[in-house]
């Protein structure tokens, strides 16, 4: 049985990892961290009954004491770089979900991880829909290279734009590289600030935050006459479990850092 700890235990994935991880007949449920509620139940935060484990704080003082084979981390883009040094510090395998940190930020954990003989695993999107979308924008970058994102998240997201949509960039990007083909020039010449959304290695991304979201994206290739537009909605939280259920039973197998879903599929 794998020991695992959620960080952020109290918030909307975070409780939701409390439950899956609870439900998973291999996994031990070994308590959830936050910054508030600390001292409720975690199973009533949850919502799956009393499970008498209250919410605690300090996460390195938790690790310590509860002992955990695996932290799941759901927290703040804030937050999340020195809560993956404090878990790798203790020697301890982790599966991020928090979004906002950068390539140089996760090179360093993947240093650390190994340098620790731990292991850390990144994913932007636990969604298998969403592992597709970016798998399928891959492909299509190869013949349509004229493409822009548009990325539609709930009002509470802390940071723009989505990890997912940058990731799905990189890799668009990267695809088309390889195969050696090249955008159309952007021939706008006049446009207000933002208009033409932020640009990650070339391609526009446009964020829309919204009450009602959950987490969407459109890809939109544009082509002669044509256009294709692959499009992902996770409507649900749970949406996301299977994923993090998948990594937490695979990150230890995997030494240093693992950036993305598609390589636990
Ligand atoms: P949320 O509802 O705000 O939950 C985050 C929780 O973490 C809150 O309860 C927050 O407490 C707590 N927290 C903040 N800083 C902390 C710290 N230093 N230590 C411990 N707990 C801390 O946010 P969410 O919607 O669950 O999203 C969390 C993260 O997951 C975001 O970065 C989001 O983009 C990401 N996300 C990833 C995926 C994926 O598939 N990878 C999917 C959805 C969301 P307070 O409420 O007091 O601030």
């Amino acid at each position: 049985m794998l020991k695992v700890l959620v960080n952020g235990a109290d918030g909307r994935m975070g409780s939701q990892a409390v439950k899956a991880v609870y439900e998973d007949k291999d996994l031990e449920l070994a308590g959830g961290v936050s910054i508030t509620h600390i001292g409720e139940d975690l199973g009533e935060i949850a919502g799956i009954g009393t499970l008498h484990m209250p919410v605690r704080d300090n996460l390195g003082k938790t690790i310590d004491d509860v002992k955990p084979d695996v932290v799941v981390d759901f927290t703040s883009p804030r937050a999340i770089f020195d809560n993956a040094k404090t878990v790798i510090e203790h020697g301890v395998n982790m599966v991020v979900g928090t979004t906002g940190l950068t390539a140089e930020q996760r090179d360093e954990l993947g240093k650390m991880a190994l340098a620790e003989g731990t292991c850390i695993f990144i994913a932007p999107n636990f969604g298998l829909g969403a592992v597709l979308m970016m798998k399928i924008s891959t492909e299509v970058a190869k013949y349509l290279p004229d493409v822009e994102i548009i990325e539609m998240h709930h009002n509470n997201k802390l940071d723009a734009p989505s990890g997912t949509s940058i990731m799905t960039a990189n890799m668009i990007a990267a695809a088309r590289k390889e195969a050696g083909i090249e955008p159309a020039p952007d021939k706008t010449h006049e446009s207000l600030e933002g208009a033409r959304g932020t640009k990650v290695d070339g391609i526009p991304i446009h964020s829309v935050r919204l009450p009602g979201y959950v987490a969407h994206q459109q890809v939109l290739f544009g082509g002669y006459g044509e256009y294709l537009t692959i499009r992902h909605d996770s409507i649900d939280r749970k949406s996301f479990m299977p994923g993090v259920i998948l990594a937490v039973k695979k990150v230890g197998s995997h030494p240093g850092l693992t950036f993305g879903l598609e390589n636990f599929l």
